[in-house]
């Protein structure tokens, strides 16, 4: 069973000991009055005062005015059944209101709240009576009861005091500084430290808060003790609206501490601010959660330094990518030709000596091609250097696209190329040489747009590395001695460089 709040069980109580009290100034002081003791006392006085007026007409012998009297009386008094003025001897003088009808003998001759007898004296003897007899009452005996001062009261005191005093207690309550009880040398302690920290009560209202707390940010200086930390402005723009997942919260239902929880607020100046909340659930003996101690770290700073950080971080990858690429456009327009982006003449040597190096100490095949486009000299006398400059850049294009990437291919001279081909033999660089031939005869013409059935050829002479061969020029050489063999019979053909027969022993000798 869920335990009743404390505010109910205090309000409960102070309306028990309120009504207790009051119960207890009318039993020993009769503060309420008993309603039925005190009708028989106001009407014995009427009949008294009536009996002495009643008397005087007597004594006056004026039975008329006694009579319209006894009658008046009957009928303006709405509680009045009926007055008689009876002898001694039980005879009814006078009556109003058909007494003789309604009078019931009292048993013992006492006054009842219905029936006053008031007894009328003659000479010091008892003359007769004056008799009034009222209306009955004809309420319920409970509703009597419920209209009885005391009860009205108590009534009163229960509901209302409810109302009053839970209301009370609760601003009471809210009002009421715990800090007060908190001792100076623990409040001391709390507020030497750097960090903010909170003592809330289950249900998530400030209990104690220290000074780094209170001047935390602009807002946390507002809270006051007794107000649910959740419902802070600047705690619901941090965490959202949802109270249950807000750190504290979470750390007493989950009974662990949760930590580590960001929330961002606008520090006193009205910069952002970023504050770590560490929450631990404080639990009694009997491991009861009794509240939460919440932390918040300022780290701004730590979070400032951290952007700045990371912007300058940025930055600098920026402009290492930016050297980068400067490095590799420059790496490009060292070792490229700017017309073809063939290799140019020292990047190709560079390379090729280590290529060449190589080839000769693991004795892996090598071969060297070079190029020249024919009767180039015809196509700038006829169709301009623009149109020349063009079909050296197909030329370039198509021999690049034939290559591998492990190829070297070189711009040699004006409109004049040279191929290294790594670990490929005679026929297979013949092979190339004959397909990069027919590639340009076939695609370079038509691709020059500006001039209408174009024919662009090219001769080729292959070389391969033999023992015979120790230079890198050696090789070259014996590719261009085959170029000139294929210029010489003809162009647009590829010749191979063939290792001269060895002389006849007769002829050497
Ligand atoms: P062959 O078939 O014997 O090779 O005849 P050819 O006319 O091609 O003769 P050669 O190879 O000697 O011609 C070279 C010409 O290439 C000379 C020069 O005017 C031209 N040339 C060299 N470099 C460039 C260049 O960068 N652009 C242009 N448009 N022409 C160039
Ligand atoms: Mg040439
Ligand atoms: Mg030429």
């Amino acid at each position: 069973m869920k335990p009743t709040s404390p505010l109910l069980q205090m309000t409960m109580a102070l309306v028990a000991l309120c009504t207790m009290l009051v119960m207890l100034a009318d039993l020993l002081f009769g503060v309420f009055p008993n309603p039925a003791e005190s009708q028989l006392k106001l009407r014995k006085q009427v009949g008294e005062a009536l009996a002495v007026q009643v008397a005087t007409l007597l004594r006056n012998g004026d039975a008329a005015s006694l009579q319209q009297t006894l009658d008046d009386v009957a009928q303006r008094s709405p509680s009045v059944r009926s007055l008689g003025l009876r002898r001694a001897d039980g005879v009814l003088l006078m009556q109003a209101g058909n007494h003789g009808a309604v009078w019931k003998p009292l048993s013992d001759g006492a006054s009842t709240e219905d029936e006053i007898d008031v007894p009328m004296q003659a000479d010091g003897k008892r003359w007769g009576s004056f008799e009034i007899a009222f209306k009955a009452e004809t309420r319920p005996g409970w509703l009597r009861w419920l209209t009885e001062p005391l009860v009205v009261t108590m009534l009163f005191m229960s509901v209302a005091g409810v109302a009053v005093f839970s209301l009370y207690m609760r601003r009471a309550l809210q009002h009421l500084d715990p800090a007060s009880v908190i001792p100076d040398r623990v409040q001391g302690a709390f507020d030497a430290m750097g960090e903010g920290v909170v003592v809330l009560d289950t249900r998530g209202r400030l209990l104690l808060a220290n000074k780094t707390f209170r001047t935390l940010n602009a807002q946390s200086t507002q809270i006051k003790t007794g107000q649910a930390l959740s419902a802070q402005a600047w705690i619901v723009e941090g965490l959202g609206g949802n109270t249950a997942q807000h750190p504290w919260m979470r750390a007493m239902s989950e009974r662990r501490a949760i930590s580590g929880q960001t929330v961002e607020a606008t520090d006193a100046a009205g910069l952002a601010q970023q504050l770590v909340v560490n929450s631990v659930p404080i639990t009694d003996a009997g491991s009861k959660v009794r509240g939460c101690l919440a932390t918040f770290s300022d780290v701004s700073q730590l979070h400032r330094a951290n952007v700045a950080l990371r912007k300058a971080m940025t930055e600098l990858s920026t402009s290492q990518q930016q050297v980068q690429r400067q490095n590799a456009e420059l790496k490009r327009l060292a070792t490229r030709d700017p017309l073809t982006g063939c290799l140019n003449r020292r990047a190709f040597t560079e390379s090729y000596e280590h290529l060449f190096a190589g080839a000769q100490a693991t004795a892996m095949p090598l071969s060297c091609i070079v190029l020249d486009i024919d009767f180039f000299k015809k196509v700038n006398d006829n169709h301009g250097h623009s149109v020349g400059d063009r079909v050296i850049q197909e030329v370039a294009r198509n021999l690049t696209e034939a290559s591998r990437a492990a190829d070297l291919v070189c711009r040699y001279g004006g409109e004049e190329f040279c191929v290294v081909l790594p670990g490929v033999d005679t026929r297979d660089a013949r092979a190339y040489a004959e397909r990069v031939r027919a590639r340009i005869e076939r695609a370079c013409g038509p691709a020059i747009r500006e001039v209408p059935d174009m024919v662009v050829t090219v001769s080729i002479g292959v070389a391969t590395l033999t023992p015979q061969v120790t230079t890198t020029l050696e090789l070259i050489d014996r590719a261009d001695q085959s170029l000139y063999r294929a210029k010489r019979d003809g162009r647009n053909r590829v010749e191979a460089y063939a290792e001269p027969a060895p002389m006849p022993e007769s002829a050497a000798a």
